[in-house]
């Protein structure tokens, strides 16, 4: 085993070392934090695990307790910055913890050698608990790591949109088929590092067999995706984003569904398909893209002639989108906001705007928009982007993106229907309460003629929330819109 001053050494020069010193305070802090802010025993419930990107990483051991520290999120992030100016943070997220806290770690500050090369044994007489010492390096030397394959994810987004290799032996995990496979789940942005197939569960709450919670023809798409037909649209349980005013929260946060075989997944999508279907669509399966491509691949294999879609979050990494190059035709990913503290308030995710908005411009690098006689879509990206009441200013931020990025070579689609999915509305404060005004809908109108953009569709204002699905039913969704082909309580 290696000395921690070695490790170290290993790792850092003398000026990283500094950082980290200030790091291992940061790490430390957070006992005194929670309770300067009245989160009463979070302490012993939560812990900081890893500061990547400026974005600081809280483990804790039940969901309860991440949305009571999403409650206090801007308190807590505010107390870190004013703590600790020179790390410049700017986000908080969140994640569940694959171990149980018992019995509580508190985090000592470490003591670390003034130079690298100092073994640590020779402060240990120092040290009151050796034990918690030891613990403390190991979480750093976890967080060394994570650091380092962020780094190496980024080397591989300058890499061409396809074809990418891997260049290292560490970089194998991101680009085999295998991902969940393995032992760290590193599949989307939140990279758990998980072990799923030992039915360990991440921040998408899913082990690494495909659960479904049901299957229809839906006609309430954008045109060029419902078509005449309808859209043969798959639900996939769970989620990697977890937006706390989701309307299918029944799956995404509950995870209402069933697990289903290989077989089952391609006997459902040829059902759709010969029962009109215009396409296959995939919705919100960025947590399960290797079954999902595996079942893609046997569906083709087994007759599949529709396109596939994949409607998803965006919260992608490229090289788990780099797998669904064979298989999937046409992108329908969210562009849900480009504002970070928006993204780390409603999703847990600051980095939510940085991933998004690459994954969306590899879509369009691959897929030019392509439509069959009938004109569905057969290629091409239709970026969905979901007005928040209360937050124009946010729409106005990404539909300039689109117009400066994507215009001539994706649709756009402007959702007006938003609405908090009733059991949602304690998630997280300041969560629009309301439906969208007739002023917000015409200044909206008014952007997409300011910024030229023609390409799209914009919804009819719905002052209700009739159309919300119900994943309990059979039919989830309502007849006129939608036609019940499976569901996960069916024999
Ligand atoms: S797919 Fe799930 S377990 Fe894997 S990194 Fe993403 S959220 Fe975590």
């Amino acid at each position: 085993m290696k000395k921690a001053g070695e490790l170290l050494a290993y790792f850092f020069d003398q000026k990283t070392l500094t950082s980290i010193h200030t790091w291992s305070k940061l790490f430390s802090a957070w006992p005194s934090i929670v309770t300067k802010h009245k989160i009463a025993a979070a302490e012993s419930h939560t812990r900081v695990v890893e500061f990547d990107r400026r974005v600081l990483l809280i483990e804790a051991e039940h969901p309860g307790w991440i949305q009571i520290l999403q409650i206090k999120q801007s308190e807590l992030l505010q107390e870190f910055q004013s703590r600790f100016p020179d790390l410049d943070i700017v986000g908080i997220s969140f994640r569940l913890s694959r171990t149980p806290f018992t019995p509580a770690i508190r985090m000592p500050e470490p003591r670390l050698p003034e130079t690298p090369s100092k073994p640590v044994e020779e402060d240990t007489a120092n040290l009151s608990n050796k034990e918690r010492f030891k613990r403390s390096m190991k979480r750093l030397e976890q967080s060394v790591i994570a650091r380092e394959r962020a780094r190496v994810r980024g080397d591989f987004n300058k890499e061409p949109q396809r074809g990418i290799k891997p260049h290292s032996e560490d970089a194998v995990a991101f680009h085999s088929s295998a991902w969940i496979e393995s032992k760290h789940c590193l599949l989307c942005p939140r990279h758990c590092g998980v072990n799923r197939t030992a039915g360990e569960r991440g921040y998408c709450g899913e082990s690494a067999t495909l659960r479904l919670a049901a299957a229809s023809i839906h006609r309430g798409e954008e045109p060029p995706v419902s078509g005449t037909g309808g859209s043969g649209a798959i639900f996939v349980s769970g989620c990697n984003l977890g937006c706390a005013f989701c309307q299918n929260y029944q799956i995404s946060h509950k995870g209402m569904g069933r697990e289903v075989a290989i077989t089952e997944f391609v006997a459902i999508c040829l059902q759709l398909q010969a029962l009109g279907a215009e396409n296959i669509n995939i919705v919100t399966g960025t947590h399960a893209i290797p079954a999902i491509v595996a079942g893609l691949k046997q569906a083709r294999a087994g007759g599949l002639v529709i396109p596939t879609l994949w409607n998803s979050s965006a919260y992608e990494s490229l090289e788990a989108l780099s797998l669904l190059d064979d298989v999937i035709d046409v992108y329908l990913p969210d562009l849900k906001t480009l504002d970070p503290n928006l993204a780390a308030h409603f999703f847990n995710a600051p980095d939510y705007p940085e991933y998004a908005t690459k994954a969306i411009l590899r879509m369009l690098d691959t897929r030019a928009l392509r439509a069959s006689a009938s004109s569905t879509l057969t290629s091409g990206v239709i970026i969905r982007h979901l007005v928040l009441p209360g937050y124009l200013e946010a729409t106005r931020k990404t539909l300039r993106w689109f117009a400066e990025h994507c215009q001539g070579r994706a649709l756009i689609s402007v959702m007006t229907q938003y609405t908090l999915p009733r059991g949602m509305d304690m998630r997280v404060k300041d969560a629009p309460k309301r439906f969208m005004s007739e002023q917000d809908y015409e200044t909206v109108l008014g952007w997409l003629e300011e910024f030229g953009i023609e390409d799209g569709f914009y919804q009819e204002l719905t002052p209700d929330s009739d159309w919300l699905p119900d994943f309990t039913r059979q039919n989830p969704f309502s007849s006129t819109l939608s036609t019940a082909v499976w569901h996960f309580q069916s024999p």
